[in-house]
């Protein structure tokens, strides 16, 4: 008989492995810096219980996606046995790990503070008595531990979705800044101000005008203007008079710029304005996106940059070109508050 084959088939779907795998990065992001874990146990911890005797074969690609995904979040994988601790290569499927996540803290769009908590929708803090009689509640005291420390918010209602492209798309925002309040990580759904039109903002930006100015000084501007076959450039040396640079990028790259400020840089959360009351003069910069139904959104900034400033810049110069340098001053965050009454 053969049935070597069927073993290696997988019971979840590549959408639920995918799902399950995002869940394991945020547990690895939760947990304290340093401390040993594996995969089997967080998966139970999860209240994946089912996992242990039918299902073991699908931890592979679990694991596996788990691994790279949270790589891509700044986590890593130490090697648990052995004196000398040796980062992980390859997904620790069975074995355990050292977690390293310093790293890995979301930053909040508005002040930049990395005390941030993830929203959890339809669930509620489970009863002392859940926790006192059922057996499968590890789950509920794992999340009850999670919502003391402030690691997550429980919301009993389910999110708000709309429908993108023939799916349903998540509107509500993942995260919460315990900071300043700001609600953020919200997909790129563009909604138009009458509610017609509902996109994804990556098919639905058609121009980004970028400028950055100090006054009385230099700046740049540069000009990505979406046509058939990618996107025509303009680049402009202010103040003005020098003649503007032009050329095209391809339609990959275009593709790959949206891809970046909407599902990294996160434009979709930023303020719109970003300002430092502190300087009275000094420098200023203005972001527009231009929609296909010709409404658009707008940024600016005085002498204030979002905490995603060097990662808007970095977009800006792998697929346009820019050639921008982010400025030694640039780099502090925005201004919070408390920063404002130490200054
Ligand atoms: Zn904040």
């Amino acid at each position: 008989m053969i049935t070597c084959g069927n073993r290696r088939e997988l019971n979840f779907t590549k959408e639920e492995t995918g799902a399950i795998a995002e869940e394991l990065v945020e547990e690895l992001r939760e947990e304290e810096n340093g401390s040993i874990r594996d995969f089997v146990g967080m998966l139970l911890t999860l209240g994946y219980g089912g996992f242990m005797d039918s299902r073991y074969r699908d931890l592979y690609p679990i694991a596996s996606e788990a691994f790279h995904l949270a790589k891509e979040e700044g986590i890593d994988f130490y090697e648990f046995e052995g004196k000398a601790e040796k980062k992980l290569l390859y997904p620790p499927v069975r074995k355990s790990f050292i977690i390293d996540n310093e790293a890995a803290g979301v930053k909040c769009p508005c002040c930049g503070s990395t005390n941030t908590s993830r929203f959890i929708y339809g669930k509620r803090m489970p009863t002392e008595e859940e926790l006192r009689y059922y057996p499968e509640c590890i789950p509920a005291e794992h999340l009850k531990n999670k919502v003391e420390a402030g690691k997550v918010i429980l919301r009993r209602s389910e999110p708000e979705t709309v429908e993108v492209n023939g799916l349903r798309v998540q509107t509500s925002p993942r995260r919460m800044c315990r900071e300043c309040g700001k609600r953020f990580k919200r997909n790129p759904v563009y909604i138009s101000p009458d509610g017609n039109r509902i996109a994804d903002y990556r098919d639905y930006v058609t121009e980004i005008r970028f400028r950055i100015e100090a006054f009385g000084q230099v700046g740049r501007e540069i000009v990505i203007s979406k046509h058939d076959n990618g996107a025509g450039v303009q680049i402009r040396h202010l103040p003005f008079g020098k003649e503007a640079e032009a050329y095209r990028i391809t339609p990959d790259k275009w593709g790959k710029l949206l891809g970046r400020l909407y599902g990294w840089v996160d434009l979709q959360d930023w303020e719109n304005e970003y300002e430092n009351p502190q300087a009275l003069d000094g420098e200023r910069w203005d972001l527009k996106v231009t929609l296909d139904d010709g409404n658009s959104v707008e940024y600016h900034g005085c002498n204030a940059y979002p905490p995603k400033w060097q990662d808007l810049v970095k977009a800006l110069n792998s697929y346009a070109g820019f050639g921008y340098r982010v400025k030694k001053h640039q780099k502090c965050a925005v201004y919070t508050d408390q920063e404002k009454d130490a200054v």
